[in-house]
């Protein structure tokens, strides 16, 4: 399908990025990648007056390191993600999320910027974000605020960006000494979606679990933090069963999806499941 006609900015720059959406307002969407916002369009389920391409400013690509962790451009890809050397190796348990989304083409234009804001609620990014406790890093012309994953993802599509903010960033704290991280999923086949995508962070302390973090996506609407089956852990053996016993609390409290991928019940299943399978080799990672 075509989509209904629109006007185009190119700004070179976040400042003039800003100024043109404060100028446009309600009637404006910024365009990154393109990977969900065409679609969108093709299928006239938006009619945006205008799009900001901030695509070609070059301040918000690229990965640095901060004081705990990293800095990644809201328009760093996903391809630049999961093949970064400063990633892999600060926060391997990104770089595998990244490595999960979609195909080649997708990875080579999707942003990790465009997908957060997009809040798909079957996106692999928003489990990752959530188990690493990342902040995402938003921009007006007021100036600049951090807002924790656990914050930003707000329901089906729906982000805490306010009118006139632009996400800038992500930031990511570097993976502690003795943790592992893993992020595994149930994908939908045709389009590669999450019906059920797992991310765990676990880190030990001698024999014991001092702490795990999961985020779980696909399973409901917005992707969450598995708080109970966490609570279950902290302290506690790592061995399968105390795995297996927080695995059983992964969807405790959510309002599980229910649609013609998956029905509500198999959805809980597999976040069982997957949530027992992503711990079981984030600790296998954790003890090297
Ligand atoms: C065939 C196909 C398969 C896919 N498979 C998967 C998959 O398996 N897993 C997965 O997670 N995703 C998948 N995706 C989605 C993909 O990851 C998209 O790239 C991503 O969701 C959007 O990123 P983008 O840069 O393309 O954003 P765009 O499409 O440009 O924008 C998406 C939305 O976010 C807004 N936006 C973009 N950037 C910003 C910003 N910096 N600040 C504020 N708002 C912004 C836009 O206005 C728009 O509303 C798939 C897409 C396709 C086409």
């Amino acid at each position: 399908m075509i989509p209904a006609a629109f006007g185009y900015e190119r700004p070179a720059t976040l400042e003039e990025a800003l100024i043109l959406l404060a100028r446009h307002g309600e009637g404006a969407r910024i365009l990154s990648g393109g990977h969900s916002l065409l679609p969108v369009l093709k299928a006239r389920l938006a009619h945006p007056g205008v799009l900001i391409d901030i695509g070609r400013i070059p301040a918000l690509s690229g990965i640095t390191r901060t004081a705990g962790g990293l800095r990644i451009g809201a328009l760093t890809t996903h391809y630049e993600v999961e093949s970064s050397p400063l990633v892999r190796e600060a926060c391997p348990l990104l770089a595998e999320a990244a490595g999960r989304i979609g195909d080649v083409q997708v990875r080579n234009r999707g942003t990790i910027g465009g997908s957060a804001s997009h809040a798909d609620p079957a996106a692999d990014y928003p489990a990752a974000l959530l188990a690493l406790e990342a902040v995402l890093v938003a921009s007006s012309p007021d100036g600049t605020r951090g807002i924790p994953a656990a914050d930003f993802f707000t329901g089906p599509y729906e982000n805490a960006l306010k009118p006139g903010e632009i996400l800038t960033a992500v930031e990511v704290a570097s993976s502690p000494a003795g943790s592992g991280g893993a992020y595994l999923k149930a994908a939908q086949q045709a389009s590669g979606f999450a019906i059920c995508g797992v991310a765990a962070l676990v880190t030990l302390s001698g024999g014991s679990i001092a702490s795990a973090k999961i985020g779980v996506t696909g399973v409901a609407t917005p992707a969450y933090r598995a708080r109970k089956a966490e609570e279950a852990l902290a302290g506690k053996p790592a061995s399968p069963e105390s795995l297996r016993a927080a695995a059983a609390l992964a969807a405790e409290g959510v309002d599980p999806l229910d649609d013609f991928h998956a029905s509500a019940e198999f959805r809980v299943q597999l976040a069982k499941v997957y949530t027992e399978r992503a711990l079981a080799e984030a600790l296998r990672r954790a003890k090297g």
